[in-house]
């Protein structure tokens, strides 16, 4: 009846807007692609989807701060202990097996012919060590100065045609993008930032600071109702947000397909790579971690999935995990119910660190870049591809093609030619939104997957109070 079908429009009115959005936004792009808008148009048309990006990112460091710090306060140390054992391993595991795909699929189907004829885009990049990037990481863990953590800038989320990827070591690795004279400004601090915030320093410090304000009881309750209170706040934004999310991602995915390359191009060698990561990313996220939730938690990982819908598609818009946070939090505390005081705890860590789809994809492009090179990779030097990859989806931002960057340091593991991450730029804005997604389908099942495992802990704690009020 009527009013059957009013109900279910209300109660899925998010997830249709955002379908519709999705679907809207590559026909538009494609009616407009005719008329060959300059780069300035295509800004002033993708406008309203830069809004959104800004939007989500505004709220991405009180969001990141307040969950982790209430996260951690409302678990007294040993739950929280167990809970982040679980979640280091469920994260480890799942990286490790996306890289496993990632190097079976590229040595399968081996889309790179041993010829560089094809490729056009040649630059050079400068060399750095991997001893330097794994430095680097730590580094950036302990910040020296909380206020800079939170507030170094950058303005190279919006990729551009032509991309130079130049890092340097000097305290902190940058990337320069464009194809003109770049700025200072125009620098981004690389291992463990996220919107030029260093997240993983951030990530330290309210995790630390969470722990101590938990433990010290009654003393500690201002500063955990303060932050509880900006955490509450915070997510009444995203609310609000969110019913401007489906117009954002339209003029996104929009905007991209107004301005993309010729498909054309994308031919010969270029295209199998591609194909090769599609079908990776896709058993990753399609098969392996949909049945690692089932054979966990016994419940139906599509109904999990469904509930994420939002969330997923906002990564594709936005080709950013950090920025897709917020409404991750809410997709996962809402429709699927997940504990609060599990998603405050394991989302802002997940997205910060535990990036499956750039993990696959790392080590995939670095075995492609060989065989493009003919170059015969021994068995060493595949677990050494295996083991930077990780290493470096770990220390790649969630901003777009923040992977791209951290390819380096695979790269120069094996003595692979840097200069080559070039030949895959091309498609990179594609594959980083599909990576994107994976990368947030692996942190909300995560999430899933930890309070199924954790839920002893959570009833022995008093959810309001938070502090243990049954001793096993
Ligand atoms: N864009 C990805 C993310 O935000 C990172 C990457 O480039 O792989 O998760």
């Amino acid at each position: 009846t009527r009013n059957d079908l009013k109900g279910f429009f209300l109660k899925n009115a998010f997830v249709i807007l955002t379908v519709a959005a999705v679907i809207i936004g590559i026909i538009l792009g494609f009616a407009l692609r005719p008329y060959k808008m300059s780069e300035r148009e295509v800004k002033f048309f993708s406008f309203p989807g830069e809004l959104l990006m800004r939007m989500l990112q505004m709220l991405v460091l009180p969001l990141l701060v307040s969950s982790l710090i209430t996260g951690m306060a409302s678990l007294d140390s040993r739950a929280s202990g167990k809970m982040g054992m679980r979640a280091v391993v469920y994260y480890t595991t799942t990286t490790v097996i996306a890289v496993f795909i990632g190097i079976v699929m590229v040595l399968i189907i081996h889309p790179g012919k041993g010829s560089k004829d094809e490729f056009t885009k040649q630059q050079k990049i400068e060399q750095v060590s991997a001893a330097d990037a794994f430095l680097d990481l730590i580094r950036n863990m302990f910040p020296p100065n909380i206020v800079e953590a939170c507030t170094k800038q950058f303005k190279t989320q919006y990729a551009k045609k032509v991309v130079q990827v130049k890092v340097t070591v000097n305290d902190t690795l940058f990337t320069l993008n464009g194809s003109q004279e770049l700025t200072r400004e125009e620098m981004v601090p690389v291992p463990g930032s996220v919107n030029g915030i260093n997240a993983l320093g951030l990530v330290v410090f309210s995790m630390c600071f969470g722990l101590i304000i938990g433990g010290m009881r009654e003393q500690g309750q201002p500063l955990k109702d303060f932050f509880d209170c900006l955490n509450e706040a915070i997510m009444r934004l995203v609310a609000i947000i969110m019913w401007y999310a489906p117009i954002g991602i339209l003029f996104l995915i929009a905007g991209k397909i107004v301005e993309m390359e010729d498909i054309s191009a994308m031919g010969g060698q270029l295209g199998m790579y591609t194909v090769t990561v599609i079908c990776g990313l896709l058993i990753h996220a399609i098969f392996v971690l949909p049945t690692l939730y089932f054979v966990i938690t016994r419940k139906n990982p599509f109904v999990f999935i469904g509930g994420l819908l939002q969330a997923l598609v906002t990564a594709l818009g936005t080709s950013s995990s950090s920025a897709t946070l917020p409404i991750t939090f809410k997709c996962l505390e809402e429709n699927n119910k997940v504990d609060k005081r599990v998603t405050r705890f394991v989302l802002p860590v997940g997205a910060t660190i535990n990036m499956d789809g750039t993990a696959l994809y790392e080590a995939l492009a670095a075995i492609f870049i060989a065989q493009v090179n003919a170059y015969d990779l021994n068995f060493g030097q595949i677990l050494t591809i295996s083991i930077t990859a990780t290493a470096a989806s770990i220390g790649a931002a969630g901003i777009p093609q923040a992977g791209l960057v951290t390819m380096v340091i695979v790269l120069t593991s094996v003595g692979l030619p840097t200069d080559d991450i070039t030949l895959i730029i091309a498609v990179d804005w594609f594959l980083d939104r599909l990576r994107t997604t994976t990368n947030v389908l692996g942190d909300s099942i995560g999430a899933g997957i930890v309070e199924h495992l954790s839920r002893h802990e959570l009833q022995n704690t008093d959810p309001e109070v938070g502090n243990s009020v049954v001793e096993e």
